[in-house]
């Protein structure tokens, strides 16, 4: 069920970056190496192409513009004066990118094709059996689709399932994106920069450049209410000319008319900031997969797997799902419930 459309939220508008170590030492761990894998394996296994490219890693700093000369030049000849680089932080043996949004719809298409179907419609709450004990549907549109598992997997909109059944919360983090066509200007080198805005303020800026020619640039998050509706994400137009101005420090490939999209997306984030995957409490057939935060990209294939062996096997064999199991966290109380 999907009531937007495929992609339509952050799985669409993400920078698309994978690391397969940078988990390490965290819970996520298995999770994140186990994707990374998948997402090798996926392109020779699924006829369409979603830009997967292994990728270099860099994090560096950006000087004030008007001491830029004063230091050695940038040592990515595509970047500009000031723009310093301090170290690797991956190599195509452990970082690599996807675009998104075609990520997701080919992945939609494969499974549609295995038998999957997609309808389009807004989920309104669950169905269950005459005596409470386990589901047998979903609400939609005035109407009941038969199920006997439900996957509640509506990244931050997930917390609206908290109405239906014992959910632990879930909060949207926003954060402004610009897309540039860089064609074949820009080689695949991500970048994490420290940048120093006049404000005084320290911010950490993202540069992701993909294989179809496009580069995506984010920085900082907010904490603004979760609009009702999906589609009716916007950026706020202050965050994004702070963030064009920051663009338009680091390349003269990052020029205003190379503009192709201004936007902004809800991470989904639960209150421990580690995922929800696995069976939802006291709800007989319903699950749950979302509050993937900074790394729903990456490590879809692994939920997704995972999700699939615990429904149909009982168990999760592929990634232990313990550290992600529901249970961990306090559903929210009946009230903030309502008012959530
Ligand atoms: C700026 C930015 C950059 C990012 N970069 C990266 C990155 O480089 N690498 C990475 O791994 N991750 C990245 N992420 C994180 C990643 O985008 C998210 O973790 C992931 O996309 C969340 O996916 P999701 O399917 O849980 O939620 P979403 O993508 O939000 O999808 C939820 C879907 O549910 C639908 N929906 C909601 N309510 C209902 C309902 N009642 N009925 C039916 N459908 C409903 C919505 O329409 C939407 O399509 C980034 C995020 C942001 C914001």
């Amino acid at each position: 069920m999907e009531r937007t459309e495929v992609a339509a939220a952050a799985s669409g508008k993400a920078g698309g970056f994978l690391a397969l170590d940078w988990c390490a030492g965290t819970p996520l761990d298995q999770l994140a190496r186990r994707s990374f894998q998948l997402h090798a394996t996926l392109p020779r296994e699924i006829a369409s192409d979603w830009a997967y490219q292994r990728m270099t890693a860099y994090s560096g700093f950006v000087v004030p513009e008007r001491e830029a000369h004063r230091h050695a030049p940038a040592k990515l000849d595509w970047l500009a004066e000031g723009v310093l680089i301090a170290h690797r932080l991956g190599t195509p043996e452990t970082t690599a990118i996807v675009h998104p949004r075609k990520f997701t719809a080919a992945i939609m298409s494969a499974a549609q094709s295995h038998g999957a179907e997609l309808r389009p419609g807004q989920v309104t709450g669950m169905v269950r059996s005459a005596d409470g004990s386990r589901v047998r549907g979903v609400d939609v549109n005035g109407g009941v689709i038969e199920a006997d598992a439900v996957v509640i997997a509506m990244g931050p909109w997930s917390v609206m399932a908290a109405e239906w059944v014992h959910l632990p919360a879930v909060f949207g983090q926003r954060s402004p994106s610009i897309v540039y066509d860089t064609g074949t200007d820009v080689p695949a080198d991500a970048l994490f920069l420290e940048y120093h805005e006049e404000s005084g303020a320290v911010v950490t800026v993202e540069v992701f450049p993909r294989a179809d020619g496009s580069t995506l640039i984010t920085a900082f998050s907010d904490q603004v209410p979760l609009p009702l509706d999906p589609a009716a994400v916007t950026p706020d137009a202050s965050e994004i000319d702070r963030l064009q101005a920051i663009c338009g420090r680091l390349s003269p490939m990052f020029r205003a008319e190379r503009i192709i999209a201004r936007q902004a997306c809800f991470r989904p984030v639960t209150q421990d900031g580690l995922p929800m995957i696995g069976k939802v409490p006291q709800s007989e057939g319903i699950y749950v997969a979302t509050g993937h935060s900074v790394w729903g990209i990456l490590n879809a294939p692994a939920t997704g797997e995972a999700l699939a062996e615990l429904i149909a096997d009982g168990c999760a064999r592929s990634t232990d799902l313990t550290p992600f199991d529901p249970i961990r966290l306090r559903p929210l109380d009946p009230w903030l419930r309502r008012s959530s």
